[in-house]
């Protein structure tokens, strides 16, 4: 390729984000190199993951005759859980089990390269070994391609779309923002375990390529804020934990411990058991929300997807989000061609877009959930997980105890945990920080 090689859009990091920008821009008709620096698309990327139809369908219809899925999720449970107990709630649905669906589980490794490879087939041209260094930027400073660690040296575009997901290096190589602080990002451990379709089958209670998820609160995570999952894959089991970086530094504990701890769990133990480690990596995920959002647009460039920070984690959804901010990055791009115009003026209508999308509205309705969730971590990372135990054990044990006797005993038990009034204050700053943006 040579130096001089002028595209319409660079777009760097070929995840959910980039592919999706350069499949919208590529069936446009424009020009669109994707440069990834891993050795393929996936080759390090880490999500739990349940991927979420609405978004990829969007994109591709009926995604789902085609790409490399691995369950549909037709139950979704939420485990409270102390030390060696566990009080679940499930929500099964067997329309979630009929087209067109409502979530899958994923692995990236796989997931990633299928999805880029739906750009490259729309006219994208994907190169991977190719990591990007920094923006190139003309005297007027607009940023007019990106310089590469290869021999390929620079590369030029009108456009230059910024996925590269959670540490972004060009973000920060452009000022558009620093280090993410220990209390933005969680870091996060995960295991994939392989066990037999069928006793995943058995042992979850679905047929087929039916698939269970589990969110898992509380001594998960030792109570610190985060959470734990288990997700059931065809033949193996994705089972994690993340926590803010700020809680793994002050309680000097080791995410690999944790996650240990979690698998010796009695409810866990059962579900993984003889099943053999085949993966285990380690990743971050942006969780300062709306609030830690860096600038998503400015002369010739634009931000997409985790380098965005654009992540719910309150309702575990990020692919969907990065999916949504490619595309609307790359009809962003094509409206800018269309004018002749790639200045910050014109590129401004992408934040409008994310703005009128899921996107901006659910993270600006949970911008102070993140500060909220860090200081009342004690109340609802260990103190209410026991409480729903200690109810749950109390009510369920059969010992001749007349029920009157146990629910006076119940609320006193309660209320030495936790005074009436503060458990109030509790609900109504969650529900201000959930309702109330
Ligand atoms: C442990 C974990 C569990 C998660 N679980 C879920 C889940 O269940 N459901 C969900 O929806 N979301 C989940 N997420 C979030 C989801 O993974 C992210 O939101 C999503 O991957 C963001 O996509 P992206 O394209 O912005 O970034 P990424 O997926 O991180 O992709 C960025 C790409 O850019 C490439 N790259 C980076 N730097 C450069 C460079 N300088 N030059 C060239 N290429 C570069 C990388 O190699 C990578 O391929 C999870 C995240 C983690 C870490």
């Amino acid at each position: 390729m040579a130096d001089s090689e002028k595209f319409d859009a660079i777009v760097v990091g070929a995840g959910p984000a980039g592919s999706a920008a350069a499949l919208t821009m590529a069936r446009a008709g424009l020009s669109v190199v994707l440069l990834e620096r891993g050795d393929y698309p996936g080759a390090k990327n880490v999500m739990g993951g349940v991927l979420y139809r609405k978004m990829l369908e969007d994109l591709v219809p009926n995604f789902w005759l085609e790409a490399p899925l691995e369950r549909v999720v037709v139950e979704s449970r939420i485990s409270l859980m102390t030390g060696s107990t566990a009080v679940t709630v499930g929500y099964r649905d067997p329309a979630f089990g009929e087209e067109p669906y409502n979530a899958f589980t994923v692995l990236r490794g796989k997931f990633d390269q299928w999805f880029a490879k739906k750009a490259e087939e729309a006219g994208a041209f994907l190169i991977n070994q190719m990591p990007v260094t920094n923006v190139l930027k003309d005297k007027a400073g607009r940023v007019i391609g990106v310089t590469t660690g290869t021999p390929d040296g620079e590369l030029l575009a009108d456009v230059v779309v910024i996925a590269d997901g959670v540490n972004s290096l060009l973000a920060k190589e452009m000022g558009l923002r620093g280090e993410l602080l220990p209390n933005q990002v969680a870091l996060a451990v995960k295991e994939v375990i392989r066990l037999p379709a069928e006793t995943i089958q058995e042992r979850f209670g679905v047929s087929g390529n039916q698939g269970v998820v589990m969110e898992l609160m509380g001594d998960a995570t030792h109570g610190m804020v985060g959470q734990g999952w288990l997700y059931t894959n065809l033949d193996s089991i994705s089972l994690g934990v993340g926590c803010l970086l700020s809680e793994f530094q002050q309680r000097r504990v080791r995410p690999y411990d944790v996650l240990e701890d979690l698998k010796q769990h009695p409810t866990i133990a059962p579900l993984i058991a003889g099943g053999e480690v085949d993966e285990y990596t380690a990743h971050l995920i942006p969780e300062g929300g709306f609030n830690a959002m860096p600038e998503v647009y400015g002369d010739g460039f634009l931000l997409a997807g985790d380098a965005a920070m654009l992540i719910n984690v309150l309702h575990r959804e990020g692919s969907n989000l990065a999916m949504t901010s490619g595309q609307l990055a790359g009809e962003t791009v094509i409206a800018a061609k269309a004018k002749g115009d790639f200045s910050a003026q014109t590129l401004r209508g992408y934040r409008s877009r994310l703005e009128a999308s899921f996107v901006l509205k659910d993270l600006k309705q949970y911008r102070n959930m993140p500060t909220f969730m860090e200081h009342s971590r004690q109340a609802f990372f260990e103190i209410y997980p026991e409480l729903v135990n200690r109810a749950a054990k109390t009510l369920m044990t059969v010992d001749g105890v007349p029920k009157h006797e146990k629910e006076r005993g119940l609320i006193k038990a309660v209320l030495a945990r936790r005074r009436p009034l503060t458990m109030a204050r509790d609900m109504w700053g969650m529900w201000k920080a959930a309702m109330r943006g």
